[in-house]
């Protein structure tokens, strides 16, 4: 009998002890940076002399590791092994496939540490965020193990005297998963054993700015017991690699959590039917958001101010969910835009080597120019109240940004920045600040600071976005207790963590027996 559901808990890096556990792992991972990592296609290892170096953003010097590079070829050869690998695997029984998580799950669990301090390391999470991401990944094993156990026998259907009829779910076939570099570790984890605990294979593309912690991983799913050909490892270019894999015949769907831009992309191109494809392929697609905080009259302006800044500059603003606007009544404007810029004047920036360290960098050049670039704009739609200023010179640092007095329409309002940027707008009275709310074409989370019971009824009726909180901020959604997926722009709306994610890579068969 399988324990209950329950997600794997943060730790407390206050206690010595898992400080000093937290170091440790952050030793280990040193004594491995700038290793070479292989492809793995259909069980095989696979060195190419092209490769992709991962490097730390705290420090550009820093060379994490360097992972081999699929090419057009390689990623047929891998598209062949998931497709062959599919005949069998497709019958292993679910309860097989899933003990497959619970000991992947296991494994990560005794090197949680170690994993965290990697994405200290290749991502420049803080200390909280990256203990954060494992803890999901684990949770998204954990939860897809249990999520497959259930839904084995497929679901109850009637029969008629005479018949006995069967409602099962059977899989896909090879699905393309293209994972973002924000959450390398979580989202990269969890939408590939998704997929294969429903029984389908996968090629995995993980972000080029985060490969390591995926090569990492997909060793601990070979130990885990994986048969060969089940999960192939082809990082590579999007325009290279991730066009050959989602134009191809064979791709049967295809999981992607990224931009708004590259989703559309990837939704177009799956939507062509290419010669010798015999089915729609299936896009399940987790794209961007432009989120907001609203904070009401009737809203406690400590907690508003702490959970805008918290949610604003968690991870440096990069997480789809993250508050890039809050929008406040104008009877505590001004008190909770003093807080803030309070708040946001105490964080530490820097490389998050120690735990106190507050932000660490943004991921890339290219991140770094385009947030920059906002902040110039920011300066011509509000008031510049906190942060503003990038150094790059060795790591690709932001301060935290605040503007205020933002006109509802400006673009910083309305385009995703995915960086420490937040802007502050006024309304006149709830019912303007929902307006405001959902004038994006994003609809993914947001938040409502009120002790209004009125008002709280009617956001969750008229406030558009699939992860609303109350009383709290808008990112950080628990495996199994908020799904997570929002509308419109944000995707398809998937609910990762959810109990309807699954099915989204499985598709049901009716049997229907006379007797
Ligand atoms: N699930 C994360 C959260 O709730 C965000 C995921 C993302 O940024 O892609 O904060």
């Amino acid at each position: 009998m399988v324990v209950p559901y329950k997600h794997e808990p943060f730790t407390d890096f206050t206690v010595q002890k898992n400080a000093d556990a937290f170091n440790e792992g952050l030793k280990l991972v040193q004594a491995y940076l700038g290793k070479d990592y292989d492809l793995l296609i259909g069980g095989e290892r696979i060195s190419t002399d092209d490769k992709i170096v991962s490097t730390n953003p705290a420090n550009k010097e820093e060379v994490i590791g360097r992972v081999s590079k699929a090419n057009q070829e390689l990623a047929e050869k891998a598209m062949q092994a998931a497709d062959k690998a599919f005949e069998s695997w497709r019958k292993v029984k679910p309860e097989v496939r899933a003990d497959v998580l619970f000991r992947a799950a296991a494994i990560v669990r005794r090197r949680k540490h170690e994993f965290s301090a990697l994405l200290v390391k290749e991502a420049g999470k803080p200390w909280n965020e990256a203990d954060a991401d494992t803890a999901e990944a684990i949770d998204f094993m954990e939860y897809y193990a249990r999520q497959m156990l259930k839904l084995k026998d497929g679901a109850p259907v009637e029969s008629r005297p005479g018949e006995y009829n069967r409602y099962s779910y059977i899989p896909l076939g090879v699905g393309v998963i293209i994972s973002p570099w924000n959450f390398p570790f979580a989202i990269m984890a969890g939408t590939t054993v998704a997929a294969i605990v429903t029984g389908n294979t996968v090629l995995l593309k993980p972000a080029s700015t985060t490969p390591i912690v995926a090569a990492k991983f997909v060793e601990v799913m070979e130990e885990a017991g994986l048969p060969a050909g089940v999960l192939n490892f082809v990082p590579g270019s999007g325009a290279e690699v991730g066009d050959y894999l989602v134009d191809h015949p064979r791709t049967r769907f295809i999981s992607f959590t990224g931009s708004r831009d590259v989703g559309l992309r990837i939704n177009e191109r799956a939507s062509k039917l290419n010669d010798g494809q015999i089915w729609l392929k299936r896009v399940i697609a987790e794209m961007g958001g432009k989120d907001t905080i609203v904070v009401d009259k009737e809203g406690d302006v400590e907690l508003a101010a702490k959970s805008i800044v918290s949610s604003a500059f968690g991870f440096s603003g990069q997480k789809c969910s993250a508050c890039s606007r809050a929008v406040i009544v104008k009877d505590v404007y001004d008190q909770v835009v003093d807080r803030v810029i309070e708040l946001t004047n105490k964080l530490t920036l820097g490389e998050t080597t120690t735990q106190e360290t507050f932000m660490g960098p943004v991921i890339d050049q290219s991140a770094f120019n385009k947030i920059m670039e906002y902040i110039e704009i920011g300066k011509n739609e509000g008031k510049l109240v906190a942060g503003g200023e990038g150094d790059d010179s060795k790591g690709y640092f932001i301060k935290p940004t605040v503007f205020a007095d933002v006109a509802a329409d400006a673009r910083i309002m309305k385009e995703e920045i995915f960086g420490p940027v937040v802007a502050l707008s006024k309304a006149e009275d709830f019912d303007h600040a929902l307006e405001i709310a959902n004038n994006t074409e994003y609809g993914l989370t947001g938040a409502v600071i009120t002790n209004n019971r009125a008002h709280i009824e009617q956001a969750r009726e008229d406030f558009h976005v699939g992860n609303l909180y109350f009383n709290r901020g808008c990112t950080g959604a628990i495996v199994g207790y908020q799904p997570f997926g929002g509308f419109n722009m944000s995707g398809t709306d998937s609910k990762a963590g959810g109990p309807d994610y699954l099915v989204l890579h499985m598709q049901a068969k009716t049997t229907s027996e006379t007797l």
